[in-house]
């Protein structure tokens, strides 16, 4: 029985590149059909701003399965990422990113290396929270759940055992955000527990990512925040030899998204020039996840068949190692007639049982881990142009529920102490004036009713508790 999968062909190199992975699937026999839906430059020009149209979601809907080519984001107002709706809206949370070195087939500046990217998909700076607070200054809320690191961190421990690999590093930058890349780290501790088969480290982000770059032998799987993967993935990508080589998965517990790694390539688009194996690597890859993982060793073996023999597109092609240099065309054809070869230098894929859709069943087993929350005081920013004092706030809320303990300009303490921000903004730190009372929003909002009623022009405002008598916040 096929299996259906929705296919975009997406702008750019996109429609060449899927007509080669396409015709080099067909021939070996992958048992799929396809769904043909629009996306990318032309649907963003239509009425539909994240580049999709209601059609396109339907169709994935149906399938579950997206195998999808580059877009284009459109410069200008209005239009927004498609890449990041689809994610979004399907409920991706993982990306998964294999970078290995052909080395000596392709030349790259190491000799040897295999590692697994496993970044976090829906959360941290890329909430499209951003606001602009007062003139000078703006804003982009990061989110980190415990629920979503767990997951991710489960699944990159599930993967490593899957595949026997030995070790599993993670990256924050916990020791200047405490409280999310904390929560980050502490899931990834806490189910490191589980998992004492395998080796887990944690780096902080700046250094690990050095490492990466300068000694990739070293590292294996490797789970991370979005931000710092999205970086980190096209860094490795990079190291391995082209761009074009790399395929991504992104995984949900219901849809799931193959892609390659690069973009749309407009310089390079309808010259029959483009390698098409970043995007064969994901399709390799969804043949696993749709459990064709026969077709998928036997794709895998040729495409390494083809580079071994020196049929090289021209990102790839150097005149020493490469015996020929072709056209996307050519080169899938030449895949086609590998079909069936087994690789003699480079390792063929090693496939390990129950990696296919089972892993994106992994849940968290979130558990709340506090009793009570108490509200204690409030964060309040405040546009601010110099013409008031900070003491005249103090001395307004001295006798009220909440009073200020501390004022901050873009997160340095600058009362008590000094008395002038650097900034067209300062945020008043408000806490309970006597300890034993309870304070409820009611004090919050006369805070903010008694700031307006004199002339204070209150910009952002944020809750201070206490979770069971630990501090949920921190300056
Ligand atoms: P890009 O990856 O398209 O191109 C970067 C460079 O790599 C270019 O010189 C290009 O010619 C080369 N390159 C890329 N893929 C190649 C391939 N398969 N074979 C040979 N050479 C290849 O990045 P960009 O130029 O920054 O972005 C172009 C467009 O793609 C932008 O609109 C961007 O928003 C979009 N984009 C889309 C995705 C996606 O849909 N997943 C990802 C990244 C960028």
């Amino acid at each position: 029985m096929s299996t259906p999968i929705t296919v975009a062909y997406g702008d750019g190199i996109g429609p060449e590149i899927m007509e080669a992975v396409l015709s080099i699937l067909r021939q070996a026999e992958a048992k799929i059909s396809i769904d043909v839906i629009e996306i990318g430059e032309r649907i963003y020009n239509k009425e539909w701003s994240h580049g999709i149209s209601p059609s396109g979601w339907e169709s994935i809907e149906r399938t579950k399965i997206l195998l999808k080519s580059p877009t284009t984001t459109p410069q200008g107002k209005g239009h927004k990422s498609l890449n990041v709706a689809l994610r979004k809206k399907l409920e991706l949370y993982a990306n998964i990113r294999p970078c290995i070195s052909y080395h000596p087939v392709i030349e790259n500046k190491f000799d040897k290396f295999d590692i697994v990217i496993i970044r976090e998909n829906e959360e941290d700076l890329y909430t499209g929270m951003e606001h602009r607070l007062t003139g000078d200054s703006y804003q982009c809320t990061k989110i980190i759940t415990r629920s979503g690191s767990e997951k991710i961190c489960r699944y990159g421990f599930e993967y490593a055992k899957r595949y026997n690999r030995e070790k599993i590093t993670c990256l924050t930058k916990d020791n200047i955000m405490k409280m999310t890349d904390g929560t980050f780290h502490t899931a990834f501790d806490s189910i490191a527990k589980e998992y004492p088969d395998i080796k887990a480290e944690h780096y902080i982000v700046d250094i690990g990512i050095a490492r990466v770059a300068t000694e990739p032998e070293n590292f294996d799987v490797i789970v991370t925040e979005n931000l710092y993967g999205d970086i980190l993935s096209d860094i490795v990508a990079q190291t391995s030899g082209s761009i074009g080589l790399a395929g991504s998965s992104n995984i949900g517990s219901k849809y799931a998204m193959f892609e390659a790694v690069h973009g749309s390539a407009p310089d390079i688009a309808e010259k029959n020039i483009a390698n098409p194996s970043g995007l064969l690597n994901a399709a390799v890859h969804m043949l696993i996840y749709i459990d064709q993982a026969d077709v998928a060793k036997l794709v895998y073996d040729a495409w390494l068949k083809t580079l071994e023999s020196g049929i090289h597109t021209a990102d790839l092609y150097r005149e020493k190692r490469s015996k020929r240099k072709v056209g996307t065309k050519e080169f899938a054809e030449a895949v086609i007639d590998n079909l069936g070869k087994k690789p003699e230098i480079l390792p063929s894929l090693v496939i390990s049982s129950g990696v296919s859709s089972e892993m994106s069943k992994i849940q968290s087993n979130f558990e709340q881990d506090y009793k009570v929350r108490k509200l204690v005081g409030s964060d309040i920013t405040l546009a601010w142009d110099g013409s008031s004092n900070f003491d005249q706030i103090v001395k307004l809320f001295e006798l009220s529920n909440l009073k200020v303990i501390a004022i901050y300009s873009k997160g340095l303490e600058i009362w008590p102490g000094y008395s002038k921000s650097s900034s067209d903004q300062v945020t008043c730190r408000f806490v309970v004036n006597n300890e034993k009372k309870i304070i409820t929003n009611s004090d919050v909002n006369d805070l903010l009713i008694k700031l307006e009623e004199n002339r204070f022009d209150v910009v952002r405002m944020d809750k201070l508790y206490l979770y069971d008598e630990k501090k949920g916040f921190f300056s």
